[in-house]
């Protein structure tokens, strides 16, 4: 796992987040604090999940997405989202707190695993090119339909910056990893969503959230 470090963006240990739901079914939220909880062994922040606008971070429920602001980015935010999740039915239930867990490491200030300082993932960048639309518009580019070749860059090409990065060794197994296809690689890599968090999950955030030391 890893994170940028230029500035930080972790909130600080010990606070409550509060974390408003700006729509959505009573399942959805269920389904969403539950998923979500599974960081709090980890970390010392709480969470407190309300109901309207007002919140460090604002949920909203859409068909399409799944985004997070990074860290306290959040807190540019003056009003809107600044999380998109995309409510699945039960017999997606273990999709969806994955996808659930992905975007709260988001927000508690990780990157994608794939870009990790230390990632060497083979890819063959032409058969990436040439399975994605990259028809967008740089001034249009929505990541929906079609994309750009830097948000291929973005996404998966462009590691971090060690110097300006707190990470642990690369980690296949994180749940901020995104799906890789076999045929977007050389050889035999790839990678299927990874459901949980993986044990560099719970320490790395561990020690971006500590408890504080016994006197
Ligand atoms: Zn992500």
């Amino acid at each position: 796992m890893w994170a940028k470090n230029n500035p930080a963006k972790f909130w600080t240990p010990g606070c409550t987040l509060r974390i408003a739901f700006l729509n959505g079914t009573q399942e959805f939220k269920d389904a969403t604090i539950a998923a979500a909880n599974n960081w709090l062994p980890h970390i010392n922040l709480k969470f407190e999940f309300v109901e309207g606008e007002v919140g460090d971070i604002r949920i909203l429920s859409e068909y399409g997405t799944f985004s997070s602001f990074i860290g306290t980015d959040a807190l540019l935010q003056s009003d809107g989202p600044t999380m998109r999740l995309w409510p699945h039915p039960p017999d997606r239930a273990r999709y969806f707190a994955a996808n659930v867990m992905h975007e709260f490491g988001h927000m508690l200030g990780a990157e994608h695993e794939q870009t990790n300082p230390t990632a060497n993932i083979p890819w063959d960048m032409p058969a990436i090119y040439e399975q994605h639309d990259l028809t967008a518009d740089p001034e249009e580019d929505n990541y929906q339909a079609s994309v750009t070749r830097q948000r291929l860059h973005e996404w998966y090409f462009d590691r971090g910056n060690p110097d300006e990065s707190l990470y642990t060794a690369y980690d296949r197994t994180s749940i901020m990893h995104y799906r890789i296809s076999q045929s977007w690689t050389i050889g035999d890599f790839q990678l299927f969503i990874n459901l949980d968090l993986s044990e560099q999950d719970k320490t790395f955030m561990s020690n971006a959230y500590p408890h504080p030391a016994c006197e």
